[in-house]
């Protein structure tokens, strides 16, 4: 039956063989296509409300009524940060349903200036922000995807470090490959949840994490659009001295870096 998924597991068997598991996990998929579907139509169907909800909201001026001023003002925080949470699950959506996205050759001077631009707009002169390139190549990929799990990082990297500290956004070759890390001298991640840091709304600490403003979306981005690449990601953090997040990519991923017109 072409309709069937099997998953097949090869194990060692008592020293002398091999045992084959087949698992039929047909129903399993539908269900995982059920959720994605369910989320991907909730997420838009939440757009059109919200829009609505914020329109109105930017027609009041404080001066109107300084009572409400403040209640208004939170109103809009958190809507904007609802518009944020929809827009990163239909990110997150659209990333699942996409087999291969659509790939060129991705610029990375332009992109490393934008996301040291990022970085600055977030920080807004708090933090130390540099860029270092000492890998002078391009890569291969969805710009768009890859530009959005980049900037997840860097704003990662900006609202968990305290202000006087340092965000160094890094490409440089790697193995045979190359990686681009985004380190922060921040407060860095306790060892017990890196495993799970990766998933949708996983948070070290629910309530410091809204307070520096994410979605708990962010990282689960990462990880989509990096295993579209074929990258990986690799995360070295030590409590009270900093972070690093490195997204490593293959030789296959590497190009040579267009004339500087680009840049
Ligand atoms: P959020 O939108 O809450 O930042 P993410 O998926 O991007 O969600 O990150 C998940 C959690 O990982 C965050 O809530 C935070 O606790 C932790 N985290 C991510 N990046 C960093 C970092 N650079 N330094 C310290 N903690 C981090």
């Amino acid at each position: 039956d072409p309709g069937v998924r099997l998953s097949l597991r090869l194990i060692p068997y008592a020293d002398e063989g091999w045992l084959l598991v087949a698992r039929d996990i047909t129903k399993l998929m539908h269900l995982e296509q059920v959720r994605r579907d369910f989320v991907a139509n909730v997420s838009h169907e939440l757009r059109t409300p919200l829009t609505v909800i914020h329109g109105y909201l930017d027609l009041f001026e404080p001066e109107d009524d300084p009572q409400m001023a403040p209640m208004i003002e939170e109103m809009r925080r958190q809507s904007q940060r609802m518009a944020q949470i929809v827009e990163d699950l239909l990110t997150l959506s659209r990333l699942e349903a996409q087999e291969r996205p659509a790939e060129e050759t991705v610029a990375m001077a332009p992109m490393l200036a934008t996301l040291r631009r990022e970085a600055e707009a977030i920080s807004q002169g708090r933090h130390r922000v540099s860029v270092e390139d000492s890998a002078g190549c391009d890569l291969f990929g969805s710009t768009k995807d890859l530009h959005s799990a980049f900037s997840n990082l860097v704003a990662n990297a900006v609202r968990h470090t305290p202000a006087g500290g340092e965000v160094r956004i890094r490409l440089s070759p790697h193995g045979d490959g190359v990686a681009l890390a985004v380190e922060d001298t921040g407060q860095g991640i306790p060892a017990q949840h890196l495993p799970r840091i990766t998933e949708r709304f996983y948070r070290v600490s629910a309530s410091r994490s809204r307070d520096s403003g994410g979605t708990g979306l962010g990282l689960s981005i990462v990880k989509h659009v990096l295993n579209l690449h074929q990258a990986r990601l690799e995360i070295e953090s030590e409590v009270g001295k900093g972070s690093t997040f490195r997204c490593v990519f293959g030789p296959e991923r590497v190009r040579p870096r267009a004339a500087e017109a680009t840049a």
